[in-house]
């Protein structure tokens, strides 16, 4: 038995339709986070292929899709809504109060075009890069398990169907509160206000602390993105969750060659989510999301525009404090100094002319101290490492810790997410549980595995993801 404990499904009605997920023909388990299932308090035995593709519904589940509308590449897009996820339930684990959902589960009433299904890749995809992100210790949606529906969905091409078992914290979006406000419902926004407070922040007050919390949350989440050369890919309004984790993890992707301005997603035309953008793209959806709030902060529209803009204004400050607490922490500093700043900027500067290989660099800070053999442009490394040296020196304890369980050696390449996604299509599931297994420890030495550390060879690079849902 799970036990479920459902808070969304008591909200007003206009916040979701009730809708089970669609059966499919033959259900075949891929995986189960069976670590993940204990800190929920499940039973691993209990997630069956059945419940994993939706053809069975828990008992005390109470399925429903979410509706949601929001801003997609700077367009306002109106209502999207949960088209192919289903939320199943809440569960109360070790860490709080989870969500279920079902991704792939069949169509809704916001499927629009869409027929609410997945394919093999994205979903293999979401369950490596989730975990991935989780083992690194930054906030996100995790996996819970995967199964093949017996079913194809058609791409470009007829490829295998399947379904990802998601846990967040929520699914409540920065479009969430976007959908009321278009609507002029400014009670279900206050509903919303406080469901959203209760769950996440119970520590804040009002619209205003909601906005503080979520600015706060979001700029710690985009330092620490930026911290392990992590590209969102589609940071639509629609796609920034409220409770602070990663969440939608189609086109993303971790850079090899460092390049600030670099983009992989083939949507991406105009490098509006580059790596270097998300800070400021963060800022940009949370002004949405202020926005949206704004008939909950004052009845007087200027006041509350006044006010709303006063605590935007902080989200500057808020993020340059969490980027140079992840840059300090990848070169072994505990302490503040003023020239740190110009010190960060300066190895990333020479990285991004070498087009140093992002993670190896830092890991070879940690491992050797020494990084010449990834910055390579004459002179560079040789004018760069005897300050870092310098300023290591007046730090107390050893660098190289702090650093190695800062700095991974593993993260989900590109092409060896392509090659595990390859093999999968041919019935080889090994590359997919040996990036499960190598990625849970990304910060451990694993000789085993050194191949996996490696960029890609001349030829292997993937310069494109595709959203490819
Ligand atoms: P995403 O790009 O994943 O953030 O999705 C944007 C919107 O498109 C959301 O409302 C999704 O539910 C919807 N969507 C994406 N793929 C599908 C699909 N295969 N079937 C139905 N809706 C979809
Ligand atoms: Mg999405």
């Amino acid at each position: 038995m799970i036990a479920f404990d459902n808070t969304y499904a008591r909200l007003p009605a206009r916040f979701y339709t009730r809708q089970a997920p669609v059966p499919v023909a033959q259900p075949e388990r891929i995986v189960v986070n069976e670590a993940l299932a204990r800190e929920l308090g499940i039973d691993p035995a209990e997630i069956s292929a059945e419940l994993l593709t939706g053809n069975v519904v828990p008992e005390g589940a109470e399925p429903l899709a979410q509706v949601y509308s929001g801003h997609q590449f700077g367009n306002w897009a109106g209502q999207l809504g949960d088209g192919r996820a289903i939320l199943l339930g809440e569960v109360v684990g070790a860490r709080g109060r989870r969500d279920i959902v079902l991704k792939g589960a069949g169509r809704t009433p916001y499927s629009r075009g869409g027929d609410g299904r997945a394919w093999l890749g994205p979903v293999l995809r979401e369950y490596v890069v989730s975990e991935a992100m989780a083992a690194l210790g930054i906030p996100t949606t995790r996996a819970l398990g995967a199964a093949l529906t017996g079913e194809e969905v058609i791409r470009e091409r007829p490829l295998p169907g399947a379904v990802l078992a998601r846990v967040a914290a929520s699914h409540i979006r920065v479009g969430s509160f976007q959908h009321f406000a278009a609507a002029g419902d400014r009670e279900a926004l206050a509903v919303l206000t406080d469901y959203t407070l209760a769950r996440h922040y119970p520590e804040a007050e009002g619209p205003l602390g909601l906005l503080e919390a979520a600015m706060r949350s979001q700029a710690d989440l985009v330092a620490r993105w930026l911290g392990v050369g992590f590209i969102h890919g589609v940071m639509n309004t629609d796609n920034m969750a409220l409770s602070g984790e990663t969440i939608d993890y189609g086109p993303c992707a971790f850079m090899d060659a460092f390049n600030p301005a670099q983009v992989y997603s083939s949507i991406d035309h105009l490098g509006r989510y580059a790596w270097n953008a998300q800070p400021g793209i963060a800022q940009w959806n949370l002004a949405r999301l202020a926005e949206a709030l704004l008939v909950l902060i004052d009845a007087d529209e200027q006041a509350a525009v006044a006010a709303a803009g006063e605590v935007l204004a902080g989200f500057g400050e808020m993020f340059e404090r969490a980027h140079l607490a992840v840059f300090r922490a990848k070169l072994g500093l505990q302490r503040a100094e003023p020239g740190d700043k110009a010190l960060i900027e300066g190895l990333l500067g020479r990285m991004a002319s070498s087009r140093a290989d992002f993670t190896l660099t830092f890991r070879a800070l940690a491992s050797t101290g020494d990084a010449s053999a990834y910055i390579t442009d004459p002179g560079a490394w040789e004018s760069w490492a005897p300050d870092w040296r310098a300023r290591l020196a007046r730090e107390a304890g050893d660098p190289g810790r702090i650093m190695r369980a800062t700095n991974p050696a593993f993260i989900p390449r590109n092409h060896q997410l392509e090659a595990m996604i390859e093999a999968a299509l041919e019935g080889d599931f090994a590359p997919f549980h040996r990036l499960c297994s190598v990625l849970a420890r990304p910060f451990d030495d694993q000789p085993e595995a050194r191949d996996l550390a490696l960029p890609p060879k001349p030829g292997e690079e993937i310069r494109q993801t595709f959203c490819g849902t």
